[in-house]
């Protein structure tokens, strides 16, 4: 059986549910991924573009289309956290693989724009690690 997995924004506006199946689970390090989430990559797992429940706020959810690559993020207007869209294919439905409460079965499988990762990323994983915040 298909589990029902539960997502939404960091205010609580916007909420959702989706069937666990999805197709693909990668992260991208390219520039403009960087800048959308101010962090080292983004975490974007695809499925069918009909997989999604909107259960409250989706008055609240605006899309930003970039002009020249294909490329679109959709956000809570209220917190900006990042909330699954509809591809501009019109193919996919793109989850940013943070706005899922539960896990999903899927790993990732790609790391792609490598070539643009950043330069802090390796160091990072690799410093000291604390359960909450450091002790200072
Ligand atoms: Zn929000
Ligand atoms: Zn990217």
């Amino acid at each position: 059986m298909v589990k029902t997995l539960t997502g939404g924004c960091l205010c609580g506006a916007v909420t959702f549910s989706l069937e666990d199946r999805f197709k693909s689970f990668y992260l991208c390090h390219c520039k403009q991924c960087k800048q959308l989430t101010g962090s080292a990559f983004a975490a974007n797992i695809t499925t069918d573009k009909d997989n999604i429940t909107w259960h409250s706020g989706q008055d609240k959810v605006s899309t930003y289309e970039h002009s020249s690559r294909v490329f679109s993020k959709s956000f809570c207007q209220v917190c900006g956290s990042a909330l699954p869209f509809i591809n501009k294919a019109g193919t996919s439905l793109v989850v940013p693989a943070g706005s899922l409460n539960d896990p999903p079965e899927i790993k990732p499988q790609e790391n792609i724009f490598a070539s643009e990762e950043a330069s802090w990323l390796s160091d990072g994983t690799k410093a000291k690690k604390f359960p909450g915040f450091a002790n200072k």
